[in-house]
């Protein structure tokens, strides 16, 4: 029998704002859309939190044995935060005189080269925008035939109001008209609309707008929360199971998407809303916009001014995953610390386990803590549940170590699957021999840097710049500053 057949997944639905009981609506398979990255510059830490809650659901869903179509896009077609903002692909793109297309690619590759740093697995489809643009005219074209959207100028907004008096605008944000208006700002060019509260479909090019398509109505590009619809509808169906994303994507992105769902299908696109909290660094919300946030390879590489050292991305992982998914967690020097203590713990009690000697009765139960384990994640995914199930775990390997407990060979089995499915194959934590390897390269460059300084202190230039170079051809590059050498690798 299926595991997920003997498993209850109650999961908080931001739609209804409870705990449900999760069901989907093909027995076995689940469908699940999570918002992609915009790809105009390097995904920082708090972005990897969000995608990071959602591999670890994904995960468990697998484990639990159903058959999961994820779907993540990439939004690589400028990103509207309102109406007139100017789209920011196309504004780096000019600034770094660079292809919005080289942009697009040069930050798609290095989201992928993090999320393999970080032990992701890869999403069924991973869908780009400018991949679906006939497919977003279709929707807007459908949008208007039902009234629901009008053209001025050239551009198509989506009409609110209107929508409003069949549908409710705000059912998910809980937000009401009056409030959305409040929150938009007057800006130029705002005329256009009819109202404020109202959002583009289609917004037609200025001159010097780089990403630019043909459409019925203009030369333009499409509004963002339109490619998440169309996407989601294309690769899931009118009606699935989860659509992911961090809290602040729930208005007006989210809510946006609702509504536009059901302007072309006449159907609530979504049975579980989840949102994941914020990444908090220096008490406030990372973001690349204002500058309040940290690179992950900052992160492993040690090469920042916030934390005392490098971190593996392990114990990133598992620092992450210390705090529920819709829960604030706050990036510091000290929690990693901790968090590294804790993941050095919990792996070397790991490797411990295959040194016990199975015994003929056992003196724990172990399928007591086996059924905590499932427990803590059937529990909206509570993951710092199951990591304190986990160091009950760890109890346990120190008593059989010490002779104080033990476990027949069946058990022993047990304990260890168990073990190894929640550590590797649902928290994505990777054992401590993998991430040992980069804690020793580190050493070495360490006291390559050591000899290097002594061979400066004694004028040997020669030897100072052969280690530099040597260490450069390798592909590590030492850098001199006011407070030592760091480096890159
Ligand atoms: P973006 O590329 O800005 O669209 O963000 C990609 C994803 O990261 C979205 O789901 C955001 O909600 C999420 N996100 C952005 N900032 C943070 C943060 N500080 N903590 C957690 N998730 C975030
Ligand atoms: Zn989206």
């Amino acid at each position: 029998m299926e595991l997920y057949k003997q498993h209850q997944i109650k999961l908080y639905n931001s739609l209804s704002g409870k705990k449900e009981i999760f069901k989907p609506i093909i027995d076995g398979y689940i469908g699940m859309y999570v918002c992609g990255p915009t790809v105009y510059s390097n995904v920082h830490l708090g972005n990897v939190r969000t995608f990071m809650s959602f591999d670890m659901i994904y995960r468990y869903f697998m484990h639990l044995g159903y058959k999961v179509r994820y779907v993540r896009n990439i939004t690589d077609a400028g990103h509207l935060t309102d109406d007139n903002a100017e789209d920011k692909i196309s504004t780096k793109a000019r600034l770094e005189k660079l292809e919005p297309m080289e942009i697009v690619q040069r930050y798609t590759v290095d989201f992928h080269e993090v999320l393999k740093e970080y032990n992701f697995l890869s999403p069924s489809i991973e869908p780009t925008a400018t991949g679906h643009i006939v497919e977003q005219i279709e929707a807007i074209q459908t949008i208007i035939d039902n009234g629901l959207a009008y053209v001025i100028n050239g551009s198509v907004y989506f009409d609110v109001l209107k929508y409003n008096e069949k549908e409710n605008y705000g059912i998910l944000s809980k937000r009401i008209i009056e409030d959305a208006i409040e929150n938009t700002r007057e800006l130029d060019g705002q005329s256009d609309k009819k109202n404020p509260q109202d959002f583009a479909l289609w917004k037609k090019a200025e001159p010097e707008h780089i990403q630019r398509w043909n459409s019925p109505w203009s030369e333009g590009f499409p509004g963002w929360h339109l490619e998440c619809t169309v996407m989601s509808t294309k690769y899931l169906g009118e009606q699935f199971d989860i659509h992911g994303g961090g809290m602040d994507l729930k208005f007006p992105h989210h809510e946006c998407e609702i509504a536009q769902a059901q302007a072309c299908n006449h159907k609530a696109p979504v049975n579980y809303w989840m949102h994941t909290n914020m990444l908090n660094l220096n008490g406030k919300k990372m973001s690349k916009s204002t500058g309040n946030s940290i690179l992950p390879g900052e992160i492993y590489k040690g090469n920042n001014e916030i934390l005392s050292k490098a971190f593996s991305p392990s114990v990133t992982r598992f620092f992450i995953m210390q705090a529920h998914y819709r829960s604030i967690l706050d990036l510091s020097n000290d929690a990693l610390l901790a968090s590294e203590k804790g993941y050095n713990r919990l792996m070397n009690a790991q490797q411990l386990i295959d040194t016990i000697v199975p015994s003929n009765t056992s003196s724990l139960d172990i399928n007591i803590w086996k059924q905590n384990c499932y427990d803590a994640m059937n529990d909206d995914f509570n993951s710092p549940m199951l990591i304190a199930q986990l160091f009950e775990g760890v109890k346990f390997v120190n008593l059989l170590v010490e002779n104080k407990a033990t476990l027949t060979i069946d058990d022993l089995a047990i304990f260890r699957n168990t073990f190894n499915t929640f550590v590797f194959d649902i928290l994505g934590l990777e054992s401590l021999n993998s991430d040992n390897n980069s804690d020793k390269l580190s050493g070495v460059v360490e006291l390559m840097i050591a000899m290097r300084n002594e061979a400066r202190v004694n004028k040997d230039w020669a030897l100072s710049d052969k280690i530099r170079d040597e260490l450069l051809d390798l592909g590590i590059q030492l850098k001199d500053g006011k407070e030592g050498t760091t480096f890159s690798i």
